[in-house]
This record gives structure tokens, C-alpha cells and sequence, in this order.
């Protein structure tokens, strides 16, 4: 089933980069998803993961990941671990991969998940992650798995030079852009990619 959501929904779909391609052969997206879901975990579509969030689609993880251009030196900051889906597919190609969940007890679940599969190279933390991870920083990508209506200023104060983050912003139940922002010599450029939908970012007081 893997190999098949991979050629139609990934490759037919226009994904090109070889590290992610492998990456979503390789990570069992099933192990990611809730018992009651399984048996569609290598559907075309979002899954519940409880807690009124989701594991993004397979093609939107693919497209996202694939945008963010990474090389296997790189150091990666996601925000929103969610499943730990997201994370896993990052951890195939980068040299390490930090990564956020603002609900502690998924953050529980995904960080056991991770650590029982054995993904040594990924570095988990709970709590809120508007301000980044200032202790690791800078990053060579950042991708960010919940829309807020503004990029926080400190995600991209957190890019490496040559750094590039992905993140869709927007009001919640309207529609959200996916932008790319990348800074070259200190100046940040910005460029929409896809309107989206994805769950809320949310702070410590929405909690
Ligand atoms: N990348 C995930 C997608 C999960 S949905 C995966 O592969 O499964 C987005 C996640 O972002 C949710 O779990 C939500 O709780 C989390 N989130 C929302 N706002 C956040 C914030 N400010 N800091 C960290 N995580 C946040």
C-alpha cells in the first residue's frame, strides 16, 4: 500500500527529490496512525490524530518537505510534531531534526513513537513553539505543520544563513497560503506556494 500511495499520490503527482521519495517508502505511515485509522493510513487524505488535530496528507508532507530543498548536513526545526509522522520522513533525510508540540499528552504519544521505532536523530520537546528553539538555533529549514495569521518573527530570526521556511499562514477557517520564506544574506524573500488548510497554531492560552 505504501509503495502505491507513493506512485500515485507522490510521484504521478509531480515529486521529483530521490531523498523524499525514498523517505516516503521507507517510513511506515501506518505506525503513525491512531489504531481506529490504520487501515487508511496510506489514503489520499488528513487523519485524525485525536485532540482535534491531524497527520497531514501524504502528498502535502511530500510537497512541503521537498520545497525546503534539504541536504543531508542539514539541521531541522519542526513546529507541531503531531503524530511524529512529519518528523520521521525529515529524520531519512537531514542530519538531525527538532522538533515542537504544543498538546503535551500527543507530544507524549509521538515522542514514545519515536523513540521505541528507534529514530535516533530526532530531538523532542512540549511546549509552545512561537519562539522557536533559540538553544539549537540557527536552522537550515524550518517547517511549520499549523497556520497562525502572521509568521512568527522569531522562526525566521532562527533561519541560518541560506535558511528556508515553510509555513502556512491565514485565519483558521478561511483560506491560508503556503509561503516559503528564504534568507540570503540576511534579507528574507518570501513566495507563495499553494492555498491550504491546516489546523490552527495555537498558543498557550487557546490550550
Ligand atoms: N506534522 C504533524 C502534523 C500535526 S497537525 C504530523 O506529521 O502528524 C499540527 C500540530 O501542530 C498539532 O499537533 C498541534 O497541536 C500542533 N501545534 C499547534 N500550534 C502549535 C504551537 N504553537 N507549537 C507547537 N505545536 C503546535
Amino acid at each position: 500500500m505504501r509503495q502505491k500511495m507513493v506512485q500515485e499520490q507522490i510521484i504521478n503527482r509531480g515529486i521529483t527529490d530521490e531523498n523524499v521519495i525514498d523517505a516516503m517508502l521507507t517510513v511506515p505511515r501506518h505506525y503513525f496512525v491512531p489504531q481506529i485509522h490504520k487501515s487508511k493510513a496510506y489514503y489520499d487524505c488528513p487523519l485524525p490524530i485525536g485532540y482535534n488535530q491531524t497527520i497531514s496528507q501524504p502528498y502535502i508532507v511530500a510537497f512541503m518537505t521537498e520545497k525546503l530543498k534539504l541536504s543531508p548536513d542539514d539541521k531541522v526545526l519542526e513546529i507541531g510534531t503531531g503524530s511524529g509522522y512529519q518528523a520521521a520522513i525529515l529524520s531519512q533525510i537531514v542530519d538531525s531534526v527538532f522538533t515542537i508540540e504544543i498538546i503535551n499528552q500527543l507530544a507524549t504519544i509521538s515522542h514514545q513513537k519515536l523513540k521505541t521505532a528507534g529514530y535516533a536523530n530526532i530531538y523532542c520537546k512540549a511546549g509552545d513553539g512561537y519562539n522557536g528553539w533559540p538553544e539549537h538555533a540557527p536552522f537550515n529549514a524550518i517547517i511549520v505543520t499549523a497556520a497562525p495569521d502572521q509568521v512568527p518573527q522569531p522562526l525566521l530570526d532562527q533561519l541560518a544563513e541560506g535558511g528556508r521556511l515553510i509555513i502556512p499562514v491565514g485565519p483558521t477557517h478561511d483560506i491560508q497560503h503556503l509561503k516559503i520564506y528564504k534568507k540570503e544574506r540576511g534579507k528574507i524573500k518570501q513566495k507563495n506556494l499553494l492555498t491550504v488548510r491546516f489546523v490552527p497554531f495555537m498558543r498557550n492560552s487557546d490550550l
